[in-house]
């Protein structure tokens, strides 16, 4: 028999060639397999018929039974319009069409009675719908329940491809297809009481009623998750099985000494349970894959370097790589200082270390005698050997991309421990999906004495106000930053405003110095700029989301970002965890035009009333979908997903992952008999697109 994946579209019943091509070239629909994963995206319920006398506003579609009065064709060339006057006998409205006026004129006719189902809106005082869908009272699709909305694109609508046809295509598709295999293990339908695959897949395109529908949509993103989740974790498994990590049995004098001769502060509680969480997997024997999640300024550094000296320890060398130079020179002092009262080598790598330094370096890395290196890119360059690396940290990973850091991997035989720092709260959900092979650490805690930041929304004719108040910092002694968003598709534009806003800040601040970075400069320049702003000896930096990650410089008390609204709220967040490093009360100003929708008001002041920024990344994350948020881009992780949402389904997310491991634990080569559904369906769903997450 013909499985779903070998019948091609064009021969289900009421294709044919011609629409089955824009089926694939808008919507990747190929076979009657494509065509079933096509979901709705919500439904509607038909039962109900609305009189118009009672439309309101915010109704979603409704259905509305009466008859045609009159059709005009108004309007010429583009604006033509064929309008139908329709009336269900308690008042009237407006039926209009742009497009195929010339068809629909022969489909329908006055005095008849249909049903006619779409949006009320209004216009001009009365009440109409654009491009409803109309269907004889008699068909059965009009007297049916509950109805799936299907998603399409506008150039198959204007090829006259209507919900209702993919809703019956689909029909036709279920029935040619006969029998849909399970794709689900007995045993977890059973402990979990999931609906059969194929019930699930018939009811999801004609559900009967709600409950049974719910059940079959909760089946199937279940199903979806559960092979997202296998196939992530197939690989984190067996290389957990095939690689031995690097056993640091002893916490010595290094780690001993630092902790209480030299730390500077007491750790926070937060601090104390990630390193507990590191200690527990180093000492294990397998090798420590972890992502450390911890908001600006929340002390990951120490964490890191606390980290690190566990492996001094125990014989080994640490680096630590971090995505610009800039960052990695204040790395660099950091440990230098913390680190060299214990007579720790530590040292710094980038492109623009001297042939001399890097020629010490490479010397004492292969002699053992160099313990820590931070550094750039420059890293991973093939000429650098270790003696024997046993801890690599990476700050702010996404930067780096997933390739990159298999690199470090192979500069050893035994692959090294691995901690990711990253600044960008990832929701929980969401970090399990993207760094599904990475365990996860919080540091959800702040040191103690931090005053938070002061958000505010200002409008554009707020700005000489906002300017003032720019004033008297700049006058008591303290640093600005400026920040315009640049967003790729408009490089000109922003550039353009880039460049006035510095003119205006030159203007309005001539006593001031300006210093100027965005993404188009030379490397050099842009250090040179950002220098000039961190040794203060340039009071404003205007500049675009460059400066996004890790500069530190305490005495900047005041952001303000331009186009606020252009910016997702992450990356908001990220911003504005520039300022607030001093002692000194910071502020962050979110600048906009003087109007703006009430969604996008909602975001921001959502940035105005929290500074906690997992609440943001999950705010973040409903409101723009996963795909979007930063970091998960080069996670090669399909965001694309037919039913589940990573955002709003997390609980399933959650328990796809328990299961998905169970039953790699109890049968790592899935060759059981009662998983041999398993790996055909995993080869078929994943291998026809190159797997990130096995590189690492
Ligand atoms: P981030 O997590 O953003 O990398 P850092 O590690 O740079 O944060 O730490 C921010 C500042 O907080 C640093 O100046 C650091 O010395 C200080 N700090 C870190 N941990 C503590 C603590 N437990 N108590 C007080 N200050 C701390
Ligand atoms: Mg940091």
């Amino acid at each position: 028999m013909k499985s779903a994946r070998d019948i091609e579209v064009k021969f289900v019943k009421g294709i044919g060639p011609s629409r089955a091509k824009l089926l694939e070239e808008e919507l990747g629909i190929r076979t009657c397999h494509d065509l079933i994963h096509h979901f709705p995206t919500h439904y509607i319920d038909r039962s109900q018929v609305y009189p118009i006398n009672r439309f309101t506003g915010e109704m979603p579609s409704v259905q509305v039974r009466g008859r045609f009065v009159t059709f005009n064709t108004l309007g010429e060339g583009a604006k033509m319009r064929l309008v139908g006057l329709f009336t269900d006998g308690t008042a009237t409205m407006e039926v209009v069409w742009f497009k195929r006026i010339k068809a629909i004129k022969e489909l329908y006719f006055t005095g008849r009675e249909y049903i006619v189902f779409g949006k009320p809106q209004q216009f001009n005082g009365h009440w109409s719908m654009v491009h409803p869908e109309v269907d004889p009272p008699e068909s059965a699709a009009a007297s049916a329940g509950l109805r799936g909305v299907y998603p399409l694109t506008e150039k198959l609508r204007n090829r006259g491809i209507s919900v209702r046809n993919i809703y019956t295509w689909i029909q036709n598709a279920l029935a040619a297809i006969k029998h849909i295999p399970e794709l689900l293990p007995d045993d977890i339908i059973r402990r979990y009481n999931f609906m059969g695959g194929e019930d699930a897949m018939r009811i999801v395109h004609n559900p009967p009623d709600n409950p049974s529908l719910q059940r079959a949509r909760e089946r199937l993103k279940f199903e979806e998750l559960f092979y997202l989740q296998l196939n992530i974790q197939r690989f984190s498994h067996r290389r957990a099985a095939a690689m031995q990590g690097i056993p640091f049995p002893r916490i010595g004098r290094f780690f001993n000494s630092f902790y209480s001769e030299i730390l500077p502060f007491p750790l926070t509680n937060a601090q104390k349970r990630v390193l507990k969480e590191i200690r527990a997997d180093v000492g294990s024997g397998k090798q420590m894959n972890r992502l450390l999640q911890g908001d600006v300024g929340s002390g990951k550094t120490i964490v890191a370097l606390m980290a690190m000296l566990m492996a001094l320890d125990n014989g080994t060398q640490a680096c630590l790589m971090a995505p610009t130079e800039i960052l990695a020179t204040q790395h660099f002092e950091t440990l230098r200082t913390l680190a060299a009262p214990l007579g720790i080598n530590v040292r710094l790598l980038t492109g623009s270390t001297r042939k001399k330094e890097r020629d010490i370096i490479h010397a004492e890395l292969e002699s053992g005698t160099l313990h820590i290196l931070v550094g750039t890119h420059a890293l991973i360059e093939d000429s650098v050997r270790f003696h024997s690396l046993g801890f690599v940290v990476i700050d702010e990973q996404h930067r780096f991309g997933v390739l990159q850091r298999a690199r470090l991997w192979k500069k050893n035989t035994k692959v090294p421990h691995v901690l990711v720092m990253t600044a960008t709260p990832i929701p929980r959900t969401l970090a399990m999906t993207v760094y599904g092979d990475l365990d996860v650490s919080v540091i959800d805690q702040l040191p103690p004495g931090r005053k938070p930041i002061t958000t505010l929304l200002r409008y554009d004719n707020q700005r000489m106000e906002v300017y003032r108040s720019i004033g008297r910092e700049l006058a008591k002694g303290r640093q600005i930053y400026i920040v315009y968003p640049l967003i790729q598709e408009n490089e000109k534009l922003d550039l353009r405003s880039l460049e006035e806003g510095y003119e205006l800040i030159r203007d309005t601040f001539p006593s001031y110095k300006v210093a100027y970075v965005h993404g188009k400069m030379k490397p050099s320049e842009k250090d040179f700029q950002m220098r000039l702003f961190a040794e203060h000896k340039a009071d404003i930096l205007v500049a675009t989301t460059v400066i996004e990650v890790g500069v530190n410089v305490p005495n900047a008390s005041t952001m303000l970002i331009e186009n606020a609204e252009r910016f997702g709220l992450s990356q908001l967040h990220q911003l504005r965890g520039r300022v607030g490093r001093g002692a000194e009360q910071s502020y962050c100003v979110l600048m906009t035009k003087n109007k703006i929708a009430g969604d996008t008001r909602k975001r921001l002041e959502l940035m105005t009333s929290t500074t906690d920024g997992f609440l943001i990344a999950e705010a973040d994350m409903k409101m723009r979908g996963p795909g979007d948020i930063e970091g998960t881009l080069q996670s090669g992780i399909p965001f694309d997903l037919h039913i589940a949402n990573i955002a709003t389904d997390g609980q399933l997310v959650q328990l796809a992952r328990d299961c998905a491991c169970q039953i790699l634990d109890s049968d790592p080569a899935l060759c059981l008999p009662q998983h041999s559904m398993l790996s055909p369906e995993l080869k078929l769903m994943f291998d026809r697109s190159f797997n990130l997450s096995r590189i690492s």
